[in-house]
Protein backbone atom coordinates (compact mmCIF):
# COMPACT_ATOMS: atom_id res chain seq x y z
CA UNK A 1 0.00 0.00 0.00
CA UNK A 2 1.63 3.23 -1.04
CA UNK A 3 1.12 6.33 1.37
CA UNK A 4 -0.54 8.98 -0.39
CA UNK A 5 1.13 11.89 1.40
CA UNK A 6 4.23 10.71 0.63
CA UNK A 7 5.80 10.83 -2.71
CA UNK A 8 6.65 7.08 -3.76
CA UNK A 9 10.27 6.84 -3.89
CA UNK A 10 12.27 4.48 -6.18
CA UNK A 11 12.38 1.40 -6.87
CA UNK A 12 15.54 -0.46 -5.07
CA UNK A 13 16.92 -3.28 -6.93
CA UNK A 14 19.83 -5.27 -5.34
CA UNK A 15 21.85 -7.18 -8.31
CA UNK A 16 23.36 -9.85 -6.21
CA UNK A 17 25.28 -13.59 -6.77
CA UNK A 18 28.07 -14.28 -4.63
CA UNK A 19 30.03 -15.63 -7.70
CA UNK A 20 31.91 -13.51 -10.05
CA UNK A 21 31.59 -13.41 -13.94
CA UNK A 22 28.19 -14.40 -13.97
CA UNK A 23 26.58 -11.04 -15.30
CA UNK A 24 25.65 -8.79 -12.36
CA UNK A 25 27.35 -5.47 -13.61
CA UNK A 26 26.59 -6.30 -17.39
CA UNK A 27 23.06 -6.85 -16.08
CA UNK A 28 22.92 -3.57 -14.34
CA UNK A 29 24.24 -1.76 -16.85
CA UNK A 30 22.30 -2.70 -19.74
CA UNK A 31 19.43 -3.23 -17.37
CA UNK A 32 19.86 0.50 -16.10
CA UNK A 33 20.32 1.58 -19.77
CA UNK A 34 17.20 -0.28 -21.15
CA UNK A 35 14.56 1.20 -18.41
CA UNK A 36 16.17 4.78 -18.88
CA UNK A 37 15.34 4.06 -22.63
CA UNK A 38 11.82 3.40 -21.78
CA UNK A 39 11.52 6.66 -20.03
CA UNK A 40 12.53 5.73 -16.28
CA UNK A 41 14.95 7.80 -14.00
CA UNK A 42 17.72 5.25 -13.15
CA UNK A 43 20.44 5.62 -10.53
CA UNK A 44 23.17 3.20 -10.52
CA UNK A 45 25.17 2.64 -7.67
CA UNK A 46 28.71 0.64 -8.16
CA UNK A 47 28.68 -0.96 -4.62
CA UNK A 48 31.95 -3.18 -6.31
CA UNK A 49 35.13 -2.32 -5.89
CA UNK A 50 36.59 -3.20 -8.82
CA UNK A 51 34.40 -0.44 -10.33
CA UNK A 52 33.49 -2.18 -13.39
CA UNK A 53 30.00 -0.32 -13.64
CA UNK A 54 31.92 2.58 -13.87
CA UNK A 55 34.26 2.12 -15.90
CA UNK A 56 31.35 0.38 -18.34
CA UNK A 57 29.28 3.74 -18.22
CA UNK A 58 32.53 5.93 -18.51
CA UNK A 59 33.13 7.21 -15.51
CA UNK A 60 37.18 7.13 -16.02
CA UNK A 61 39.40 6.31 -12.76
CA UNK A 62 40.75 9.70 -12.57
CA UNK A 63 36.87 11.14 -12.31
CA UNK A 64 35.80 9.35 -9.37
CA UNK A 65 36.83 11.57 -6.83
CA UNK A 66 33.70 11.08 -4.66
CA UNK A 67 32.38 7.50 -4.69
CA UNK A 68 30.59 4.91 -2.90
CA UNK A 69 33.16 4.90 -0.63
CA UNK A 70 32.52 8.74 0.24
CA UNK A 71 28.73 8.12 0.55
CA UNK A 72 29.13 5.52 3.02
CA UNK A 73 31.84 6.32 5.35
CA UNK A 74 31.64 10.31 5.38
CA UNK A 75 28.21 10.54 4.95
CA UNK A 76 28.80 12.64 1.61
CA UNK A 77 25.85 14.49 0.00
CA UNK A 78 24.27 12.66 -3.01
CA UNK A 79 24.84 15.72 -4.86
CA UNK A 80 28.77 15.27 -4.96
CA UNK A 81 28.71 11.28 -6.02
CA UNK A 82 26.09 11.61 -8.64
CA UNK A 83 27.74 11.74 -12.24
CA UNK A 84 25.66 11.48 -15.17
CA UNK A 85 26.37 9.70 -18.05
CA UNK A 86 25.68 9.85 -22.01
CA UNK A 87 21.49 9.17 -21.55
CA UNK A 88 19.97 12.22 -19.43
CA UNK A 89 17.84 9.47 -17.45
CA UNK A 90 20.95 7.43 -16.64
CA UNK A 91 22.88 8.52 -13.67
CA UNK A 92 25.55 6.25 -11.35
CA UNK A 93 27.23 6.81 -8.20
CA UNK A 94 30.79 4.83 -9.18
CA UNK A 95 32.94 2.95 -7.36
CA UNK A 96 37.04 2.92 -6.27
CA UNK A 97 39.48 0.19 -4.96
CA UNK A 98 38.90 1.78 -2.00
CA UNK A 99 35.54 0.41 -1.28
CA UNK A 100 37.99 -2.81 -0.47
CA UNK A 101 38.36 -1.70 2.49
CA UNK A 102 34.91 -0.24 3.73
CA UNK A 103 34.03 -3.90 4.75
CA UNK A 104 36.56 -3.91 7.45
CA UNK A 105 36.46 -0.16 8.12
CA UNK A 106 32.77 -0.63 8.93
CA UNK A 107 32.66 -3.56 11.71
CA UNK A 108 32.97 -1.34 14.45
CA UNK A 109 30.38 0.86 13.18
CA UNK A 110 26.96 0.60 15.05
CA UNK A 111 24.90 1.53 11.87
CA UNK A 112 27.21 -0.64 9.60
CA UNK A 113 24.36 -2.18 8.12
CA UNK A 114 21.97 0.69 7.55
CA UNK A 115 24.88 2.65 5.76
CA UNK A 116 23.42 2.70 1.91
CA UNK A 117 19.72 2.53 3.50
CA UNK A 118 20.06 5.79 5.03
CA UNK A 119 22.22 7.42 2.56
CA UNK A 120 19.55 6.42 0.05
CA UNK A 121 16.81 8.06 1.94
CA UNK A 122 18.08 11.32 2.44
CA UNK A 123 15.72 14.02 1.62
CA UNK A 124 17.97 15.15 -1.09
CA UNK A 125 16.84 11.66 -2.99
CA UNK A 126 13.70 13.49 -3.66
CA UNK A 127 14.89 15.90 -6.54
CA UNK A 128 16.40 13.14 -8.41
CA UNK A 129 12.82 11.77 -9.36
CA UNK A 130 13.99 8.38 -9.45
CA UNK A 131 12.48 5.42 -10.87
CA UNK A 132 14.90 2.98 -10.58
CA UNK A 133 18.29 2.61 -8.33
CA UNK A 134 20.02 -0.70 -9.52
CA UNK A 135 23.35 -1.93 -6.72
CA UNK A 136 25.67 -3.49 -8.46
CA UNK A 137 27.34 -6.05 -5.59
CA UNK A 138 30.52 -7.47 -5.43
CA UNK A 139 31.23 -11.02 -5.83
CA UNK A 140 31.21 -11.65 -2.26
CA UNK A 141 27.97 -11.87 0.48
CA UNK A 142 29.98 -8.86 2.83
CA UNK A 143 28.86 -6.16 4.64
CA UNK A 144 28.98 -4.38 1.66
CA UNK A 145 26.09 -7.04 -0.10
CA UNK A 146 24.50 -6.76 2.90
CA UNK A 147 24.18 -3.06 2.98
CA UNK A 148 23.13 -3.49 -0.92
CA UNK A 149 20.11 -5.87 0.36
CA UNK A 150 19.07 -4.05 3.34
CA UNK A 151 18.48 -0.76 1.92
CA UNK A 152 16.70 -2.87 -1.23
CA UNK A 153 13.30 -3.06 -2.07
CA UNK A 154 14.00 -6.42 -4.02
CA UNK A 155 17.17 -8.64 -5.10
CA UNK A 156 17.56 -9.29 -8.82
CA UNK A 157 19.74 -12.97 -9.12
CA UNK A 158 21.90 -13.44 -12.78
CA UNK A 159 21.98 -17.05 -12.90
CA UNK A 160 24.81 -17.96 -15.30
CA UNK A 161 23.83 -20.94 -17.76
CA UNK A 162 26.91 -23.52 -16.36
CA UNK A 163 27.05 -25.85 -14.21
CA UNK A 164 26.17 -25.72 -10.29
CA UNK A 165 24.84 -22.97 -10.92
CA UNK A 166 22.01 -23.12 -8.65
CA UNK A 167 24.01 -24.15 -5.73
CA UNK A 168 25.39 -21.26 -5.10
CA UNK A 169 21.95 -19.91 -5.23
CA UNK A 170 21.01 -21.87 -1.62
CA UNK A 171 23.60 -19.74 -0.05
CA UNK A 172 22.42 -16.36 -1.21
CA UNK A 173 18.91 -17.25 0.12
CA UNK A 174 20.25 -17.94 3.19
CA UNK A 175 21.71 -14.12 3.37
CA UNK A 176 18.40 -12.80 2.15
CA UNK A 177 16.05 -14.79 4.71
CA UNK A 178 19.02 -13.00 7.12
CA UNK A 179 18.20 -9.69 6.12
CA UNK A 180 14.70 -10.33 6.24
CA UNK A 181 14.95 -11.72 10.09
CA UNK A 182 16.81 -8.80 10.92
CA UNK A 183 17.11 -5.44 9.21
CA UNK A 184 14.80 -5.63 5.81
CA UNK A 185 11.64 -7.72 6.23
CA UNK A 186 9.65 -6.61 3.19
CA UNK A 187 13.05 -8.03 1.21
CA UNK A 188 11.37 -9.69 -2.15
CA UNK A 189 13.20 -11.36 -4.77
CA UNK A 190 12.89 -9.18 -8.11
CA UNK A 191 13.48 -12.54 -10.04
CA UNK A 192 16.49 -14.59 -10.90
CA UNK A 193 17.36 -14.16 -14.92
CA UNK A 194 19.72 -16.38 -16.68
CA UNK A 195 22.71 -15.16 -18.41
CA UNK A 196 25.25 -15.88 -21.06
CA UNK A 197 21.94 -18.43 -22.27
CA UNK A 198 23.23 -20.53 -25.24
CA UNK A 199 20.17 -22.27 -26.76
CA UNK A 200 22.36 -24.68 -28.81
CA UNK A 201 24.18 -25.82 -25.97
CA UNK A 202 22.39 -28.84 -23.64
CA UNK A 203 23.64 -27.33 -20.55
CA UNK A 204 21.78 -24.17 -21.00
CA UNK A 205 18.66 -25.83 -21.17
CA UNK A 206 19.23 -28.12 -18.15
CA UNK A 207 19.97 -25.56 -15.82
CA UNK A 208 16.61 -23.40 -17.57
CA UNK A 209 15.01 -26.49 -16.30
CA UNK A 210 16.02 -26.99 -13.33
CA UNK A 211 15.39 -23.39 -12.40
CA UNK A 212 12.08 -23.63 -13.69
CA UNK A 213 10.86 -26.72 -11.76
CA UNK A 214 12.74 -25.63 -8.49
CA UNK A 215 11.94 -21.53 -8.65
CA UNK A 216 9.30 -21.22 -10.80
CA UNK A 217 7.47 -17.73 -11.26
CA UNK A 218 10.60 -16.15 -9.65
CA UNK A 219 13.02 -17.18 -13.04
CA UNK A 220 12.15 -14.28 -15.48
CA UNK A 221 10.95 -15.42 -19.06
CA UNK A 222 13.73 -13.17 -20.44
CA UNK A 223 16.96 -15.41 -20.70
CA UNK A 224 19.76 -13.28 -21.96
CA UNK A 225 21.66 -14.83 -24.28
CA UNK A 226 25.16 -15.30 -24.71
CA UNK A 227 26.53 -12.47 -27.34
CA UNK A 228 29.78 -11.10 -28.17
CA UNK A 229 27.82 -7.84 -28.71
CA UNK A 230 27.08 -7.68 -24.82
CA UNK A 231 31.01 -8.27 -23.95
CA UNK A 232 32.10 -6.25 -26.28
CA UNK A 233 30.30 -2.68 -25.58
CA UNK A 234 32.19 -1.80 -22.14
CA UNK A 235 35.44 -1.65 -23.77
CA UNK A 236 33.57 1.52 -25.49
CA UNK A 237 32.18 2.77 -22.46
CA UNK A 238 28.20 2.52 -23.20
CA UNK A 239 25.39 -0.05 -22.51
CA UNK A 240 24.58 -3.05 -25.32
CA UNK A 241 21.35 -0.71 -26.18
CA UNK A 242 23.83 2.11 -27.33
CA UNK A 243 27.00 -0.23 -29.16
CA UNK A 244 24.28 -2.35 -31.44
CA UNK A 245 20.45 -1.57 -30.90
CA UNK A 246 19.62 -4.33 -32.68
CA UNK A 247 22.05 -7.04 -31.18
CA UNK A 248 20.03 -9.99 -29.46
CA UNK A 249 21.65 -9.17 -26.34
CA UNK A 250 20.39 -5.29 -26.47
CA UNK A 251 16.59 -7.04 -27.76
CA UNK A 252 17.40 -9.21 -24.62
CA UNK A 253 18.35 -6.76 -21.71
CA UNK A 254 14.77 -4.59 -23.39
CA UNK A 255 12.85 -7.28 -22.84
CA UNK A 256 13.71 -8.11 -19.32
CA UNK A 257 13.04 -4.39 -18.29
CA UNK A 258 9.35 -4.22 -19.68
CA UNK A 259 8.94 -7.78 -17.63
CA UNK A 260 10.42 -5.50 -14.80
CA UNK A 261 8.24 -2.50 -15.41
CA UNK A 262 5.23 -5.05 -15.98
CA UNK A 263 5.88 -6.68 -12.10
CA UNK A 264 6.24 -3.24 -10.91
CA UNK A 265 3.26 -1.73 -12.11
CA UNK A 266 1.42 -4.69 -10.95
CA UNK A 267 2.79 -4.45 -7.42
CA UNK A 268 2.15 -0.58 -7.20
CA UNK A 269 -1.82 -1.12 -7.95
P1 LIG B 1 29.99 -10.11 -12.64
O1 LIG B 1 29.66 -8.66 -12.47
O2 LIG B 1 28.93 -11.03 -12.06
O3 LIG B 1 31.34 -10.47 -12.12
P2 LIG B 1 30.16 -9.50 -15.45
O4 LIG B 1 28.89 -8.80 -15.75
O5 LIG B 1 31.37 -8.65 -15.28
O6 LIG B 1 29.99 -10.47 -14.21
O7 LIG B 1 30.39 -10.56 -16.62
C1 LIG B 1 31.54 -11.41 -16.64
C2 LIG B 1 32.09 -11.51 -18.05
O8 LIG B 1 31.14 -12.11 -18.91
C3 LIG B 1 32.40 -10.15 -18.66
O9 LIG B 1 33.57 -10.26 -19.41
C4 LIG B 1 31.21 -9.87 -19.55
O10 LIG B 1 31.54 -9.05 -20.66
C5 LIG B 1 30.82 -11.26 -20.00
N1 LIG B 1 29.38 -11.36 -20.27
C6 LIG B 1 28.37 -11.08 -19.41
N2 LIG B 1 27.18 -11.28 -19.99
C7 LIG B 1 27.43 -11.69 -21.26
C8 LIG B 1 26.59 -12.08 -22.39
N3 LIG B 1 25.28 -12.06 -22.29
N4 LIG B 1 27.22 -12.44 -23.53
C9 LIG B 1 28.57 -12.47 -23.60
N5 LIG B 1 29.39 -12.13 -22.61
C10 LIG B 1 28.83 -11.75 -21.44
MG1 LIG C 1 30.77 -7.20 -11.45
Amino acid sequence: MTDPTRPRGPRIIAIANQKGGVGKTTTTINLGAALAQAGQRVLIVDLDPQGNASTGLGIEADNREYTTYELLLEEIALGEVIQSTNDDNLMIIPATVDLSSADIELISNEKRSYLLHDALRQTEMDSYALDYVLIDCPPSLNLLTVNAMVAAHSVLVPLQSEFFALEGLSQLMLTVREVRQTANPNLRIEGIVLTMFDSRNNLSGQVEKDARDNLGELVFKTRIPRNVRVSEAPSYAVSVLEYDPNSRGAEAYRALATEIMQKNAAIAA
